[in-house]
């Protein structure tokens, strides 16, 4: 039974008793029927109001999945200029990962850095620079 339906039910049985509502029993049991037919009616509107808030949400979700897709369309088109631009402007270096021997493709300060992370495994490669060590070291002797 709803909490109406049960404020209701309680309502009549106070009017079948005959509340003598001179008594100051009787005005206690008055006022607080009000007050919980009051918070009956409050509980009703704002479960309204939540289902309403719960259909706008729905409606404003299923419009970002649109504007999303879109933009991720509009991103795939963006990445791939990119992609030709870097192709003409710098050199592309290639290497195999030791672990899953997935083939990187890399650029000049990936170079500098000294490391590239596998976009397949995540392993960390680290480019040996020995031969410059090598040849200071043989400065030094
Ligand atoms: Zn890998």
């Amino acid at each position: 039974m709803e909490i109406l339906e049960k404020v209701a039910y309680m309502k009549g049985l106070a009017e079948g008793l005959g509340l003598d509502t001179k008594s100051k029993e009787g005005r206690l049991l008055t006022v607080m029927i009000d007050i919980l037919d009051d918070i009956a009616l409050e509980l009703q509107d704002i479960r309204e109001d939540q289902s309403e808030m719960e259909e706008c949400l729905d409606a404003v979700s299923d419009d970002l999945s649109d504007v999303e897709s879109y933009i991720y369309e509009m991103d795939g088109e963006y990445e791939d200029e990119d992609d030709e631009d870097e192709d003409e402007d710098e050199e592309v270096y290639e290497t195999t990962c030791p672990n899953c021997e997935e083939e990187i493709f890399f650029d000049e300060t990936i170079l500098a850095d000294g490391c590239v992370e596998c976009p397949n495994c995540g392993e960390k490669l680290e480019f040996d620079l020995d031969d410059e060590v090598e040849e200071e070291n043989d400065e030094e002797e």
